[in-house]
């Protein structure tokens, strides 16, 4: 058996229910695969064996009272990585499905990705399994406080740096950030997407969702084509689907779906971003209230199939959405791109579907950093002790997310594989982070 494979085949059984882990290692080394077996340097040095074992695991009990003075129990996490490029860089996830598994393959994707900006970040993610929805604001900064009675002792502006993900959002971050302080007795960046009174950086908010729509147009001026005219859709109603909707509308784009975790919208006439707004940033509700309002418009049950016909796909919901019917309906509907806003939202079924039919492929890991580069400015902002202005943010994001794409680009061409940005991406991450390591030893 290969080194790659024997690697693989020996976490899966060491770690028999983290079936996203196994998804995320898999989607990574197996495409750079013939790489890693051509240069016997990282088996003499054991790279792939602790590239994929987190340098620490951190789980916590978290205990906190709801508004009827009820007790609960949730589990907290950090894992922190791989520490070669910096500080440990990744968000903080709240959602029922958070296990050891999925913050493990959320860490080592962030690994990746991180490596990938360009900038001095290593690879963490955490969160818990708590579940926000349908909580009271006061239920929330419970949950926070004594969230962070438990972290704050593994954290730092130059430990370990979180942020937010699905589930934890500013209004998360300044709870986290308000406990950190009363404990700590320093005020320093410790955690990134704070509010703009207290430190946050003006386009942090924007920049998952914005930094995907500029890779996008990189992505397609590439192969004579841009964004405008084209019909895009996007699934999720969050953060990063509700600014990588407002740029491609800036663009020219037509945005025809959206969706939630109850069901999703077809608007033919193109989606009103501010009537999302206000349902989802302000109100709080489902999608289906979309459909109220614009009549119009078409609200479906349950999970958003990709049966809508479009020019480019912005999965920016969470893992796993696009299957391999999915990608079968993108493909028969001449989809030109599929541009992941989420981490790995693609199967590895769909993705070597779309891939064998000539479908761009833009992996979350490079499409969707445009977030955490923005967490590093953040951090560079916070030790200047200054404050940016958001125009300069923005440039500086897009020439980060322009420099990702040519990086990846180039090592695809270098290694005759245009166009194939998985390979790209994964290799030039792969190259950054075990170089590094290697120089640092053992
Ligand atoms: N959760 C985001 C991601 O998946 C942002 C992480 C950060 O800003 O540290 O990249």
């Amino acid at each position: 058996m290969l080194y790659t494979d024997k690697v693989i085949t020996n976490i899966i059984q060491r770690t028999p229910n983290e079936t996203e882990f196994h998804q995320a290692i898999t989607e990574t080394l197996m495409p750079i695969k013939s790489i890693i077996e051509e240069s016997k340097i990282y088996q003499e040095l054991s790279i792939l064996e602790r590239i994929i074992e987190p340098d620490r695991e951190i789980k916590f009990r978290v205990t906190w009272r709801d508004d009827a003075g009820k007790i609960h129990v949730n589990r907290g996490y950090r894992v922190q990585f791989n520490g070669a490029l910096g500080p440990y860089k990744g968000g903080l996830r709240f959602h029922p499905s958070v296990d050891i598994g999925i913050i493990k393959f959320l860490g080592f994707e962030q690994t990746f990705k991180n490596a990938l900006t360009g900038l001095p970040l290593g690879g963490a993610k955490g969160g818990s399994d708590f579940d926000p929805k349908g909580k009271s604001d006061f239920e929330i900064m419970n949950f926070c406080q004594s969230f962070m009675n438990e972290l704050f002792r593994h954290i730092g502006a130059s430990t370990d740096v979180p942020a937010g993900d699905i589930g934890v959002g500013a209004r998360e971050i300044g709870y986290l950030y308000g406990q950190y302080k009363k404990i700590k007795n320093i005020h320093e960046g410790v955690l990134t997407g704070k509010g703009l009174e207290f430190d946050g950086l003006p386009g942090r908010n924007e920049a998952t969702g914005y930094g995907l729509v500029y890779f996008c147009e990189e992505m397609l001026k590439k192969s004579v084509n841009s964004l405008e005219n084209k019909t895009v859709c996007v699934s999720g109603a969050g953060n990063v689907a509700i600014h990588a909707v407002e740029k491609s509308i800036a663009y020219g784009a037509k945005v025809v779906t959206m969706s939630d975790s109850t069901g999703w919208i077809y608007d033919k006439d193109g989606i009103n971003l501010s009537i999302i707004k206000d349902i989802k940033e302000k109100k709080k509700l489902r999608i289906l209230e979309y459909n109220k309002i614009k009549s119009d418009s078409q609200y479906f049950e349950g999970k958003f199939d990709w049966s809508i016909p479009c020019d480019v796909a912005m999965p920016c919901a969470t893992q796993n959405e696009i299957l391999l019917d999915f990608a079968k309906n993108l493909v028969k509907n001449k989809c030109i791109a599929v541009v992941e806003g989420a981490n790995m939202p693609t199967t590895l079924e769909a993705t070597r579907y779309l891939v064998e039919n000539k479908v761009l492929f833009a992996p979350g890991k490079a499409a969707n950093a445009g977030g955490v580069s923005a967490s590093g400015l953040e951090m560079s902002q916070n030790s200047n002790k200054s404050r940016w202005e958001f125009q300069d943010v923005d440039v500086k994001l897009k020439a980060i997310m322009k420099n990702i794409f040519v990086n990846i680009s180039q090592r695809a061409e270098e290694f005759s594989r245009k166009h194939d940005y998985i390979f790209g991406a994964n290799i030039h991450s792969f190259i950054e982070v075990t170089n590094s390591m290697i120089k640092q030893g053992i």
